[in-house]
């Protein structure tokens, strides 16, 4: 044990740890300070907190504003939005939780510098959308991260979390994490009694569109490594509708956004042969899922539903007509301009391909899936809710709380909750904060107790890729491809591969049954044999071999609920061959799973969904 021998432990008590800074996590950190003044707060980031995240390079807009100071929407509204565009299926009571405390989150941006741009007319915020307000939001992430470091008493910035502690002294109680620094690999212990997770959604657990020299390219942040679900799976956290996972339609190869082209330029969509082909598919569409296709907006997955089907037909590509607004010197302007907020790439790509939008449309497509909490889709945690407005059933502690005591959630981490954005998870991350804030001070004196025994063997776990590293580069002389290890990029792309082919991602055009699902799931079995040969060569690695595991966890579960709803719930996500039909007889309802880590079974269960709002 040469490589343990030498590693420092670093211990580090607080009384909330907040995991991962991004939107969720600082918005956490930032409200924990306000109600707990004499608290011990420490946020933990696995990159650094000044551009960490989704939100990392920019963003062109804020997505989720009320605007109930000029009477423009109603919490209710945005509870009415989100249930119509997730198929009738959110957290109602969650949803108009952060609906109704949203607007001031963004207010406290302005305060703290972000620039917001403002309708010369009314003054008001420019909406590019119902929802959206547009911002020059190359700073937002500084900016907000700014606030939430004056308010740490520290933040540990370079830190992957990987595993959460429990508490010995009482069952199903959290009691802190640990870690390993990414720069120094010194091990961390964090002792705390409540715990916020805030770490981010999950992308590349599916093939993507790109491959090969455009590896690395996606939608969502290839950072984002599903740390957030493995956590609280592994703690026993119970989670809900990891099914859903979501399909973006996006300008091809950069992934470029498509939101301001629609709302504010007002571009559209047409087939190969100018044609406009949705509805083309109204009545296959009606046929599935019944008056859902009647519903305005026209729910986005059902809009994805819409393209495929067409290409299917054989009349790809979709392409965004922009020739017509791109005439306008000022939407010409604005349309570049969004792509060098927030996906620079996306300008590079149409550069490197002779595509200038004023004389070419460019083409769309379909992404690969992303699992994730806080966009139109709402996969995560199972969290009670707010004590006001949730009905019994799903209040069983503090706002917040997963299934684990002392275990918080905001963000892409909570579940049931779609359409929150950017502003909605730094929301979130408020309500939790005030949350755990309670429940650390109704806790009085009382500490959960962390196991030594329990960290001393995760120690020798986190590390023991580079053990198997050291040992077993000595089999072979050149190349990387050894007889006793697997490296973290070959078991990333076995896993985007049995989950692109058996739970349907982009090479099966995103159709499973039951036959693949169990498929799949065996696959996904042997893989996680396998990680326990995991070959880290250095500290880096070790990062992507957690990030790796974290990734395969998630996946066994969005597999699992995929087999358990029997049902075609969003067409144009993905799709069950053997239950094509939406079925809202047996299946309005949300889906939990739990973990057991001892036995590695996973139980699932219904749970049902109340209609709240009118
Ligand atoms: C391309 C793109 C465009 C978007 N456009 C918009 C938009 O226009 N408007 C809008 O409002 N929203 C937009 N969003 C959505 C917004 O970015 C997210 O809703 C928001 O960032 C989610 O917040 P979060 O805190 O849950 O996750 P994140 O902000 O991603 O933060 C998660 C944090 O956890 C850290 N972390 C992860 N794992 C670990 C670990 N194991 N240990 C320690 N730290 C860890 C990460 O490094 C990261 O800092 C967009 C997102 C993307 C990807």
């Amino acid at each position: 044990m040469g490589l343990l021998s030498g590693r420092k432990t670093i211990y580090v008590d607080s009384d909330v740890l907040v995991i991962g800074g991004g939107m969720a996590g600082c918005g956490a950190t930032y409200e924990a300070r306000y109600w707990g003044r004499d608290l011990n707060i420490v946020c933990v980031e696995k990159a650094n907190i000044e551009r960490s995240g989704a939100v990392a390079q920019g963003l062109y807009a804020i997505n989720c504003y009320m605007g109930m100071q000029w009477d423009e929407n109603q919490p209710e509204d945005h509870v009415r939005y989100a249930r119509n565009d997730l198929m009738g299926l959110v957290r109602e009571d969650l949803g108009y939780d952060i609906a109704r405390h949203v607007d001031s989150s963004v207010h406290k941006f302005e305060e703290w510098g972000l620039p917001i741009m403002k309708d010369p007319e009314t003054g008001r915020y420019m909406r590019e959308g119902k929802w959206q307000i547009m911002i020059h939001g190359e700073s937002y992430k500084p900016i907000v991260a700014e606030a939430a470091r004056k308010a740490a008493s520290k933040v540990y910035n370079r830190i992957m979390v990987t595993h959460l502690l429990m508490d010995k002294t009482k069952a199903n109680r959290v009691a802190g994490a640990v870690g390993f620094n990414v720069r120094t690999g010194d091990f961390y212990v964090f002792r705390a009694p409540a715990v916020i997770v805030a770490a981010g959604g999950a992308s590349h657990i599916y093939n993507p569109r790109s491959v090969g020299e455009g590896m690395g390219r996606t939608w969502y942040a290839p950072w984002s490594s599903a740390s957030a679900y493995a956590l609280p799976i592994l703690a026993g956290a119970k989670m809900t509708q990891m099914e859903n996972r979501i399909v973006l339609t996006r300008f091809k190869d950069g992934y470029g956004p498509v939101g301001a082209y629609f709302l504010h330029l007002k571009t559209y969509t047409e087939n190969a042969y100018g044609n406009e082909y949705e509805s083309n598919w109204y009545e296959n569409t009606k046929e599935l899922v019944g008056d859902y296709i009647d519903r305005h907006p026209v729910p986005t997955c059902l809009r994805n539903h819409a393209i495929l089907e067409e290409i299917k037909a054989g009349r790809g590509p979709i392409r965004m007509v922009t020739k017509e607004a791109f005439q306008d010197p000022h939407k010409e302007t604005i349309g570049w301009e969004n792509f060098l907020g927030m996906t620079i790439g996306q300008a590079v790509v149409w550069a490197s391909q002779n595509i200038d939008p004023k004389h070419t449309n460019p083409e769309l497509t379909t992404s690969e899936p992303y699992v994730m909490g806080s966009h139109a889709t709402c996969s995560g945690a199972w969290a009670s809710g707010p004590e006001d407005y949730a009905p019994s059933e799903y209040q069983w502690g503090y706002n917040r709380m997963m299934t684990v005591d002392g275990l918080f959630g905001a963000g892409d981490t909570i579940g049931g909750t779609a359409h929150k954005f950017s502003s909605g998870s730094f929301a979130e991350g408020r309500i939790a904060a005030k949350a755990a804030v309670n429940y650390v001070k109704d806790l009085g004196k009382e500490r959960p107790k962390v196991n030594e025994a329990e960290y001393e063997n995760l120690k020798k776990v986190v590390f023991q890729p580079m053990e198997n590293y050291e040992v077993g580069r000595n089999e072979i002389v050149a190349g990387t491809v050894s007889p006793s290890y697997l490296l973290p990029l070959h078991g990333l792309q076995r896993l985007e591969k049995i989950m692109d082919e058996y739970v349907g991602g982009i090479g099966a055009h995103y159709m499973t049954n039951e036959p693949l699902l169990t498929r799949g799931l065996e696959l996904l079995g042997m893989l996680k044999e396998d990680l326990d040969n995991l070959g880290a060569e250095d500290l880096h690695q070790l990062q992507r071999a957690w990030e790796l595991q974290h990734r395969v966890l998630a996946s066994e579960s969005v597999t699992h609920h995929t087999m358990f709803r029997e049902e075609t719930r969003w067409p144009g996500y993905y799709y069950r061959g053997d239950h094509m039909k939406l079925d809202d007889e047996d299946w309005h309802c949300f889906t939990l799973s739990q973990y057991d880590r001892e036995s590695g079974e996973w139980a699932m269960e219904k749970a049902p969904v109340y209609h709240i709002v009118d």
